[in-house]
């Protein structure tokens, strides 16, 4: 049976392509994709900015159902929803081996090294699969992978109750920042730029909304910049209070510069911060999603077939969408 899938073939080439479903081999499963998350990497893959092995099909962000079980999967069955941990590790390198697998020297990744959700059908090692909670539908399980990641930002951030936190940005992945930040104490001012985004984030529970130009100097206990824009991360450290902790999660071109202070850093003795991927943070998301205290759903602007792909690409460079949604027979 040929299906279709998004095939990253080299730099600037996203091809859709039908292919034969490949039978699930021993441990994996197959599952149907229901819904695939359209994220930044994606992006920055196929313009040449981040790394990956093509050929390989996109999307690391997805939820599906699971269609034909491979030899020797026994602890999931036909029929159940889930998500993958699109993050596969070695278990063997030195990081692996002291408790910072996410750092593995070995990372392979479905959707960016192996083939990923950006496809009608999905192959997934069992061992990288979640169940999704009843109450949790596909589209709310795309976000599972990028709540886990900000899960880990906000470990980076160390925000304690009452803080002032500053999250510089307002797509998506900002928007779950603050919720998270919101949740664990902090009471935050998002920066953003696009006036048409704060609705948004006023109905997520941000406290203060400025554009970039009125970030005040010197204020924040924490600063999160998660646009991946250079501007930010050169603002970061001036809005930063003295003792201040900031995380630069946005993903920067590989090569880009920025221009910072380092006096800063030192006379303000500032943290800085970066943050990879989800350590074992995919079944708190879950939990998170599914009792509201990350309301995902909201952020969604767009659905796209599999076959709009490129547009949906092109949608989300512009800046202007919040997440957009890959459902493939849409
Ligand atoms: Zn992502
Ligand atoms: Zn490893």
């Amino acid at each position: 049976m040929p299906v279709l899938a998004a095939n990253f073939m080299e730099v600037g080439k996203l091809k859709l392509e039908e292919k034969t479903v490949a039978q699930p081999g021993k441990g994996e499963v197959l599952i149907k994709v229901k819904a695939a998350g359209i994220c930044g990497t994606d992006s920055h893959i196929v313009k040449g900015q981040s790394s990956a092995s093509p050929p390989v099909i996109l999307g690391h962000e997805y939820a599906g159902e699971i269609v034909e079980l491979g030899e020797g999967v026994n602890n999931f069955h036909l029929g159940e929803r889930v998500i993958a941990d699109p993050n596969l590790l070695c278990g063997m390198c030195f990081y692996c081996r002291n408790g910072n697998g996410h750092l593995c020297e070995n990372l392979r990744a479905l959707g960016v090294d192996l083939d990923g959700g950006f496809a009608e059908y999905a192959l997934v090692p069992e061992v990288q699969l979640h169940r999704l909670p009843g109450n949790m539908d596909f589209e709310e399980g795309a976000f599972v992978e990028p709540v886990a990641c900000c899960i880990r930002g906000l470990q980076q951030a160390g925000i304690q109750v009452g803080d002032e936190v500053a999250i510089l940005g307002g797509g998506p992945i900002g928007l779950i920042l603050l919720q998270l930040a919101k949740a664990a104490g902090g009471k935050v001012t998002l920066s953003e730029p696009v006036e048409s985004k704060w609705g948004l984030a006023r109905a997520v529970g941000a406290d203060h909304i400025v554009s970039p130009g009125e970030l005040p100097e010197n204020t924040f206990d924490v600063v999160i910049e998660a646009s991946g824009a250079r501007t930010a991360i050169e603002q970061s450290t001036k809005t930063a209070r003295r003792g201040a902790s900031i995380v630069w999660f946005g993903v920067f071109p590989l090569g880009e510069r920025v221009s910072i202070e380092p006096h800063d850093t030192f006379r303000k003795e500032l943290r800085i911060s970066g943050s990879f991927i989800n350590p074992n943070t995919h079944a708190q998301a879950i939990h998170l999603i599914s009792t509201g205290v990350v309301k995902v759903k909201p952020l969604i602007s767009h659905h796209f077939s599999l076959r709009e792909i490129e547009t949906a690409l092109e949608l989300h460079d512009s800046g202007t969408a919040n997440k957009i949604m890959i459902i493939p027979n849409y």
